[in-house]
């Protein structure tokens, strides 16, 4: 079935209206070719849609976590068996080589339903509170969890499965129907998982994907009872408005600027491969891609030198056959001209192109791998999110030099350090003003799903993973139960002089003496 025809049997599965309004049309962004239409629905729809899941949403939590885990896991069997026609459909609606499909994506996904069907019921398990107050004795305290109803889950294109339909996951773990609003440039994929997740057990309506762009995304929020967000820190910013109009919580995975430091200790090979591999990867559409490098003084000529040799020998075009090309294309026209204009501005600012600097050719759409030198923060290309393929490197004085710049930004998503004095790393890791740090690694803290992965400053609010990457999917219930009730306590009326002397020489007995001055 072709993706065309995907996205229109999806859609009538999902008990939209036939399409009547506007279409949107998907291109290959390797070849230029249109390979599919999806619907831009709009509020009447997409209040109908959180309807349904609102009204299936009970019987999905009732299944418990064991029912659901089941529908989780035999999603994951789905994706294993039809691996070859999700890598395909990510492959020609994203442009990214089929490696990046198959293990940024699809085995990211594998390994996350298996992770939170095991992890939900300990996460969201009933905690016991141990209360220090002594008027609370003999009463149990217990916080518990509770999904919050229909969430909905907005997308960006750069990952279109493990940044949209990865964030469901732990919200329909917790109880949660789920519509996920996929990127307009990459739907179809996410489109195609509607009937997936039907197929594999689980209840009509818990699941639904809604298309369409920027409205679409609007009419979402003003429509269900939490919103996760994963996009541009501009988006990001709007949709935090519409969520605290309607009061709503919101979570926002959003852009970067990532820093990688490198010390004169640090093994200037591993470094290099690093630094080429990760600011290189998906064409460099990643939100934690490394996009600027700060490196001391001693191993500056040897870094770059490095870098350069192995920037020459990556291999652009049109993702084919496995093994054969390293980098695809750009996913989404606008983010070339983007690309095209940062390094033209460090350019008339004084910076050097060692490697590429340049759009690729056609037909579809390409940016040469491009590495540049004698940049600053004058530079869009240090300061502003590049979302390219694109390596700045600068050469700085010491460590404090390079913490101060690496600092020197609105973002604080993820960062690296490389030090072959481990300890030293550590303690200019700690250093950096970002919610997630590596040393001698990059990216690879994404794939710890036990620790919360979220963005400080203009990088987002809240985490995925973790066990605030499923707890921020519920509302939480603090239960107190008085087991062995008096009648009578002594807080109780009638107001009496003795009570209230007794509470206040209680107050002075346990708080009255004057703190000591600790030495
Ligand atoms: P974007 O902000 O343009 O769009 C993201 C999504 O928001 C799309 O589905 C879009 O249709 C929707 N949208 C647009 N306007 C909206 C509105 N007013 N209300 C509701 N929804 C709206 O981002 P993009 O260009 O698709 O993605 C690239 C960005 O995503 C980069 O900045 C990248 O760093 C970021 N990103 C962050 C993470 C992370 O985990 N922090 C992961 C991937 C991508």
């Amino acid at each position: 079935m072709s993706a065309l025809e995907q996205s229109e049997s999806t859609a009538a599965s999902n008990g939209a209206p036939p399409a009547g309004g506007e279409r949107i049309a998907v291109e290959n962004p390797a070849t230029g070719q249109v390979i599919g239409h999806v619907d831009d629905m709009g509020p009447d729809q997409i209040g109908a849609m959180v309807d349904r899941a609102r009204r299936a949403q009970p019987g999905w939590e009732a299944l418990g976590f064991d029912g659901r885990a089941q529908v989780m896991l035999a999603l994951r069997h789905w994706f294993v068996q039809n691996r070859d026609r999700v890598v395909d459909l990510l492959v020609s609606e994203n442009g990214k080589t089929r490696e990046d499909a198959l293990l940024a994506e699809l085995f990211y996904i594998c390994d996350a339903l298996g992770f939170w069907a095991k992890q939900a019921p300990k996460y969201l398990a009933d905690q016991r509170i141990k209360t220090h107050s002594m008027l609370l004795l003999g009463k149990k305290v217990v916080l518990r969890y509770r999904p919050y109803g229909v969430v909905g889950v907005i997308g960006p294109w750069n990952y279109p499965l493990t940044n949209s339909f990865g964030d469901c996951i732990p919200a329909l773990m917790a109880g949660n129907s789920v519509v996920l609003k996929p990127s307009e440039v990459t739907p179809l994929t996410n489109l195609m998982l509607a009937d997936a997740a039907l197929e594999c057990g689980a209840p009509r309506d818990v699941f639904q994907v809604a298309t369409g762009a920027a409205g679409t995304g609007a009419a979402l929020i003003d429509n269900v009872d939490m919103i996760h967000f994963t996009g541009s820190t501009k988006t990001g910013r709007k949709v935090a408005v519409e969520a605290a109009q309607r009061l709503i919580p919101c979570s926002l995975e959003l852009g970067g600027k990532d820093p990688m430091i490198v010390l004169r200790e640090a093994d200037v090979d591993r470094a290099a491969n690093m630094a080429v591999q990760w600011s290189m990867s998906n064409s460099g559409q990643v939100c934690i891609a490394v996009e600027r490098v700060y490196v001391e003084e001693p191993v500056y000529d040897e870094f770059v030198e490095k870098v350069v040799a192995r920037t020459r020998e990556l291999r652009q075009g049109p993702p084919g056959e496995v093994g054969k090309v390293d980098i695809g294309a750009m996913t989404f026209p606008p983010q070339v001209d983007i690309v095209r204009d940062h390094v033209q501005d460090a350019v008339d600012k004084g910076a050097q192109v060692l490697v590429g600097g340049k759009p690729g050719a056609g037909p579809g759409q390409f940016f040469e791998p491009t590495v540049l030198t004698g940049v600053d923060h004058t530079m869009k290309i240090m300061t502003e999110e590049t979302f390219g393929p694109t390596l700045p490197i600068m050469k700085v004085r010491d460590a404090d030099e390079a913490v101060r710049l690496a600092n020197d930004t609105r973002y604080g998503l993820n960062s690296s350090v490389f030090s072959k004095d481990v300890a030293h790393g550590e303690q200019v890791a700690r250093r950096l003003h970002a919610g997630n740090a590596c040393v001698n690694d990059a990216l690879m803290n994404y794939l710890a799903l036990e620790a919360p992965f979220g963005g400080s400053h203009e990088s987002g609010l809240g985490a995925r993973h973790g066990e605030a990457g499923i707890r921020k999917y519920c509302a939480t219930q603090t239960l107190l139960v008085t087991r062995f009730a008096m009648k009578r306590e002594p807080l109780m009326y009638p107001n009496s002089a003795f009570k209230a002397k007794a509470f206040e020489k209680l107050m002075v007995l346990m708080w009255g003496r004057k703190p000591r001055k600790k030495r």
